[in-house]
């Protein structure tokens, strides 16, 4: 018996797949993203696919892998940008999407399971006047396992942060890779073991975070003349402390056209905004935007907005699946040519080092800003469209970057303590020892 039919046999009941075309469905995420990932992932497959309904279903799986030595790669919605979901080693892929139910809703706290999409769990959440926090704007498709294991911040990260700030998940239970497998939750401060661990440090089964109030939010897109003017009025807004917001981007005049219809409501040659706001505080926000040089060009109130994101209704999706890594994704159906990188700003000089690079790489780097609140501050991270020409011009590009001042996350390699501040914090070594004895959970994403 192949080592594939021994796991069989082990999983007896569990729904599985073994054929082509799911292995390579449930092989595969976004990593196509990176000209650099593209050739190095292509070809990596699962053996076997196995889609767990229940903790007691996931706890089996993990002991027959064990067992059986067989590596483990945990899979939510497939979304992350850096093949971190992608099976290295063969073995298993452990589709959680079955894993799905509101496992609790408390007045501002819940807990889901982790194969639950972002989405959803939104939806679930509307009749109790409550929502996320924060997600990423792959919402409709990102688990909050997946998210917590590979994902940042996202729509909310202005008002609220993101992923690694202290509360902003409260509560994991994960399933240990072992003979006998347990079910361990991590509270407080131990979330850090698994929190963008990429799976490596056990099988997260239910996730529990802070919720806010939900609001009705509207969306805008506003032109203005310049970057630095719409840089300005992003920064200006998300320090407006009275005005309610879940979305703040900011697109250099040359990203717009690449952005479908959306995109041409801009005027040619403008820079723009994206802006999702509290409805009743709208009009406050187009006062502000008119006093920094901008015209609203494309408005959805908050009914529009809910159809687009809830029942995909409307003259164009959800604003937010304009922004983040979908603005990389809209540029790259339109400009194969075109990559992206990762920045940080220094928050004391953000719009000053925004400047600096956007004079000194001219047409290879176009800028997209994303407003956030980090450790307090009013500032913005960026995923700048680059022009690829090669991947030495790529390095001297994230080299020149850093030089100018920013921080430049590596969004060209699978290997979680590669990419530049992704680092793997103090807790998650030991806990792998705890979690996974046999090194088996998504092998070949730590370099040792
Ligand atoms: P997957 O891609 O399935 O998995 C991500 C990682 O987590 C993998 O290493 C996987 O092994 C591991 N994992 C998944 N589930 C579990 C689990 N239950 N237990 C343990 N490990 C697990 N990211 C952002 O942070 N913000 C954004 O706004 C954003 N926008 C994006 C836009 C586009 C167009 C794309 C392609 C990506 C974007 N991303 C963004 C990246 C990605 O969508 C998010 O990080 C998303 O939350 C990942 O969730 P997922 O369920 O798809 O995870």
């Amino acid at each position: 018996m192949s080592s594939t039919q021994v796991l069989i046999a082990e999983i007896d009941g569990l729904e599985h797949a073994t054929d082509a075309a799911t292995l390579r469905l449930k092989s595969r995420d976004f990593f196509w993203f990176s000209p650099l990932l593209k050739p190095q992932l292509d070809d990596c497959r699962a053996e076997i696919s196995v889609r767990p309904h229940s903790v007691d279903e996931v706890m089996r799986l993990a002991s027959a892998a064990a067992r059986t030595r067989t590596p483990i790669t945990v899979r939510g919605g497939g979304t992350g940008n850096y093949g971190q979901a992608v099976p290295l080693k063969g073995g298993i892929v452990l589709d959680m999407g079955a894993l799905d139910q509101v496992i609790e809703v408390k007045p501002a706290v819940g807990t889901f399971a982790a194969g639950a999409t972002m989405l959803e769990i939104d939806k679930a959440l509307a009749p109790h006047g409550q929502e996320l926090r924060f997600y990423p704007s792959t919402r409709k498709q990102a688990t909050i396992g997946g998210f917590v294991a590979g994902g940042a911040a996202g729509a909310g990260s202005c008002t609220w942060g993101q992923l690694s700030d202290a509360g902003a998940v409260l509560a994991v239970e994960v399933v240990t890779v072992e003979e006998a497998p347990k079910l361990l939750k991590l509270e407080g401060p131990d979330v850090l073991k698994v929190l963008h661990a990429y799976g490596i440090n056990g099988i997260i089964v239910s996730v529990t975070v802070p919720l806010a109030p939900a609001h009705p939010w509207a969306e805008r897109m506003i032109a203005f003349d310049t970057l630095e003017a719409a840089a300005r009025f992003g920064q200006a807004f998300t320090e407006a402390d009275g005005i309610a917001k879940k979305l703040v981007s900011v697109f250099d005049p040359r990203i717009p056209p690449k952005l479908g219809r959306l995109g041409r409501k801009v005027p040619e040659g403008k820079a723009a905004a994206i802006i999702m706001v509290a409805e009743p505080q709208a009009a406050a926000m187009e006062d502000m935007a008119r006093a920094h040089g901008g015209e609203i060009v494309f408005a959805r109130d908050a009914e529009g907005a809910q159809m687009a994101a809830f029942e995909g209704k409307g003259e164009v999706g959800p604003l937010y699946e304009y922004t983040w890594n979908h603005t990389t994704l809209h540029a790259l159906k339109r400009d194969p040519a075109i990559t992206y990188l990762q920045l940080r700003f220094p928050p004391d000089s953000n719009l000053e080092v925004m400047g600096r690079l956007a004079e000194h790489f001219g047409d290879e780097m176009l800028m997209h800003l994303e407003f956030q609140r980090r450790f307090g501050r009013a500032t913005f991270s960026a995923l700048p469209l680059v022009q690829f020409t090669s991947e030495a011009r790529l390095r001297e590009i994230m080299a020149e970057t850093e030089a100018l001042g920013a921080q430049v996350s590596d969004p060209h390699t699978y290997v979680l303590n590669n990419a530049g501040w992704k680092r793997v914090d103090a807790p998650q070594p030991e806990f792998k020892r705890q979690a996974d004895p046999y090194s088996l959970l998504n092998p070949g994403k730590l370099a040792e």
